[in-house]
């Protein structure tokens, strides 16, 4: 009889669910939200926590948008829409289009269903912090991983460019992630209730395949999070693949930064709490100068364009925990 992969999956899932211990995940909502499902194939989902970045935060036609958070929260949910990692799968634009038509356009594309979780928020807020928000509609959808916003707090994050400075949503969809970049600024907010704790009490924190600059380092910015990440066993993976991201503006804001466009330029970053990283194996002559940086390096394929490499790449980063 032939055994499918999935088979294999769940049989794993099961075992594993009875030894393994709390992980917690830096993430954005690309790169990370695709191997958090390889890792929840892998681990009892309640073992893992989703420490998101709320940067990008922001309101639309009055209603209170949390891009990552609901990437990650819809991507656990097993109902995103993976053409774009931002939205509900097969969901309508009624009101996005009627919007349009009486003359209001929105700057993101909303969907139906996305925009019913969005009013839900901003009616919660009124009475709840963000994190405990979040935690209700995870609660709703089922997930049973938690999602951490790395804020309760509002950012206010600014891309400065040669056109001027503009918000993050402008520059990304009015503008294409056209413009030349010079910086990219938000100000410090405070960490969720928890968060700090949680990162300490976690057998391994990893920091997912995410844009350095605008979804990873503003959950480090944070006070206390580099001091709690010392002292807990890390692993990251590279965005950066054969010199170049593989989606998004991760190029460009690493340059403005003064960062080198690479995996090498990604150790640079983390290398001060850093344990182990990951980088492709087409970037494997960049080995030997990341040693110097850090002191376990691994090569594999992390390119996840199938369930297959999510999971492949996801027992490559837990390695020795599982
Ligand atoms: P954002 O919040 O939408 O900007 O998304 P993220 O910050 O989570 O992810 C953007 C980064 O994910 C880009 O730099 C991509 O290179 C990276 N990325 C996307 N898919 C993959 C993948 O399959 N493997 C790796 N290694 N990186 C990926």
């Amino acid at each position: 009889m032939k055994i499918g992969v999935f088979n294999n999956y769940n049989i794993l899932k099961y075992y594993l669910s009875l030894s393994t211990n709390m992980i917690s995940i830096l993430s954005g909502g690309t790169g990370t939200p695709k191997l958090i499902q390889g890792i929840v194939q892998i681990i009892n989902p309640e073992d893992l926590n989703v420490i998101v970045n709320t940067v990008e935060n922001t309101y639309i036609s009055g209603n209170y948008i949390a891009p990552d958070i609901d990437t990650v929260m819809y991507t656990l949910a097993g109902i995103i829409n993976e053409e774009k990692w931002y939205g509900i799968r097969d969901d309508t634009f009624i009101t996005h289009e009627t919007l349009e038509k009486i003359g209001y356009n929105e700057i993101l594309r909303i969907g139906d269903k996305d925009r019913a979780f969005k009013i839900q928020k901003t009616f919660l807020m009124e009475k709840y912090p963000f994190s405990k928000v979040v935690d209700i509609q995870r609660k709703e959808l089922g997930i049973k991983s938690r999602i951490i916003p790395m804020s309760d707090e509002q950012s206010n994050i600014k891309i400065i460019t040669d056109r001027g400075e503009m918000s993050f949503h402008k520059f990304l969809v009015e503008e294409k992630g056209e413009p030349e970049v010079e910086d990219i600024i938000y100000n410090k907010v405070e960490p969720s209730n928890n968060l700090l704790q949680i990162i300490k009490s976690s057998e391994m924190v990893v920091i997912g395949p995410s844009n350095p600059v605008t979804s990873i380092e503003p959950i480090l910015s944070i006070a206390g999070v580099k001091k709690a990440l010392k002292r807990t066993y890390v692993v990251a993976v590279s965005p950066i693949i054969g010199g170049k991201p593989l989606s998004g503006p991760a190029a460009k804001f690493m340059s403005a930064k003064g960062y080198e466009v690479s995996c090498t330029g990604v150790a640079s970053i983390y290398r001060k709490f850093l344990d182990r990283f990951i980088i492709d194996t087409e970037d494997i002559v960049s080995k030997k100068k990341i040693e110097k940086l850090i002191s376990e390096v691994m090569t594999t394929n992390t390119n996840m364009k199938t369930m297959d490499d999510k999971v492949m790449l996801a027992r490559s980063v837990l390695g020795e925990i599982l």
